[in-house]
């Protein structure tokens, strides 16, 4: 039935032939026994993920053609049926299936992308190199993230009571932080490393039917902030990482003084390890708090991918800032996907310094040192840092504006520093 007809589009066109499926997250709280069934439950997709991913490797490994999506679903069938694996009819088929579906998806992914470098190297290396995606890796009851999904056809429902029923777990206790607005196609229960639980619905919807669209942003990721978004607020580390920081050089200077071989020089060994140890907790801790704040703010979020920023660095600091930076874009990454969010990474041929985010004209590469800047073709006033902050959600598609953050007037006012205070939070500077 063509929907589109019966509905009234206001203001803009909507495409209804396609549908965007939508994420709604909630918190679960399995009973005991519940608990259990969803420890067997996710042990059960792991060991049919990890058989498949073997049948695969031995096959590979001895000339053996791939082994097809049709092939793996009948071993599957077959497996059930022996005494081994007999374990598996204690929970429900469909998460099987989809445990199967998840390495199919997955293979397929390494494939594209394999063929998609070939072709990149076959046109001349031109654009942008395909993003890497590596072979299926085995799953390990270690995992950070355990989940299974139910899809319609398993007969997961909501019940009038409010419980989620899933097949061969219960009724599950469910808080609905906010409602879902149709009947939902799948349903993922994950377990996250602080052993919370989640049930995350994708709801199909029409785009005309999308909740009103949130606050988008760009991120720009660099040396003299932490980090600058689109609407010109400049983020510091926090003073708490920066004292770990400081200790940690300052271990690190009475190491290199000691003698060779001296107890002293052990002492001070440990020292460093341990200081080390603080910084890591530091930056986690502020990474989780940033990355938080952010993908709960914002309906969307885009940051550059940092393999290369292309600006001159000793190795030592670019090595540790991209390790940071890899660890922080991560946590947005997996976020928004738990926070029903969208995320970006825009590729780094993307000239975000290069060009006016008002008007779109490129006027070249600007040294380093050179913060704010006319553009010659507007007359926009443009902070550098914020100006590729905005370019960077634009790449994304996404309708970021610098709310007049980066227009001046004159010359460059000094940014406001010096919000005192203990605070183990982000410092958010004025602009
Ligand atoms: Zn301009």
């Amino acid at each position: 039935m063509p929907a589109s007809a019966y509905v009234s589009v206001i203001g803009h066109e909507t495409n209804y032939t396609e549908m965007v499926q939508l994420r709604y997250n909630y918190r679960l709280y399995p009973a005991p026994g519940q608990r259990s069934a969803l420890a067997r439950a996710f042990g059960c997709a792991r060991v049919v993920f990890n058989d498949g991913l073997r049948a695969r490797q031995d096959a590979h490994a001895v000339g053996l053609p791939y082994i097809t999506d049709a092939e793996l679903s009948a071993a599957l069938t077959t497996a059930k049926g022996t005494p081994a694996r007999a374990w598996l009819g204690d929970v429900s088929a469909v998460i099987l299936q989809q445990s199967v579906a998840d390495l199919n998806t997955a293979y397929r992914r390494f494939f594209d992308y394999r063929k998609a470098l070939r072709e990149w190297k076959a046109a001349g290396r031109k654009g942008p190199q395909p993003r890497e995606v590596g072979l299926p890796r085995f799953k390990s009851r270690k995992d950070r993230r355990q989940a299974v999904r139910f899809t319609a056809n398993s007969r997961f429902r909501v019940l009038p009571g409010g419980r989620l029923r899933l097949p061969k777990i219960g009724d599950v206790e469910v808080r609905w932080s906010r409602d879902l607005p149709s009947a939902p196609s799948s349903v993922t229960v994950i377990m996250d490393p602080a052993g919370r639980y989640f049930a995350s619905f994708v709801v199909e919807a029409t785009p005309g039917a999308l909740p009103g669209a949130g606050p988008v942003t760009g991120i720009d990721l660099g040396l003299t902030h932490f980090a600058v978004l689109s609407d010109g607020t400049k983020i510091a580390s926090p003073r708490f990482l920066r004292r770990a920081e400081k200790k940690l050089r300052r271990a690190q200077r009475s190491l290199s003084r000691k003698q060779d071989g001296s107890r002293n020089r052990d002492k001070a060994r440990v020292k460093v390890a341990r200081a080390h140890g603080r910084v890591a907790d530091a930056r986690r801790e502020f990474h989780h708090q940033l990355s938080t704040a952010l993908i709960r703010d914002n309906q969307a979020v885009a940051v550059e991918d940092l393999c290369v920023k292309g600006l001159a660095r000793t190795r030592l600091a670019k090595s540790i800032h991209d390790a940071g930076w890899s660890a922080f874009t991560g946590m947005l990454e997996y976020k928004a996907r738990l926070y029903g969010r969208e995320f970006h990474r825009i590729g780094r041929f993307v000239p975000t310094s290069q060009v006016c985010s008002a008007c779109g004209v490129k006027d070249g590469p600007k040294p380093l040192h050179i913060r704010t800047w006319q553009c010659q073709a507007c007359g926009m006033w443009l902070d550098r840092d914020i100006n590729a902050a905005v370019n960077v959600a634009k790449a994304a598609g996404l309708a970021a504006t610098a709310r007049g953050a980066q227009v001046r007037p004159g010359p460059r006012v000094p940014a406001q520093r010096g919000e005192a205070g203990t605070h183990p939070k982000p410092r958010r500077e004025a602009a």
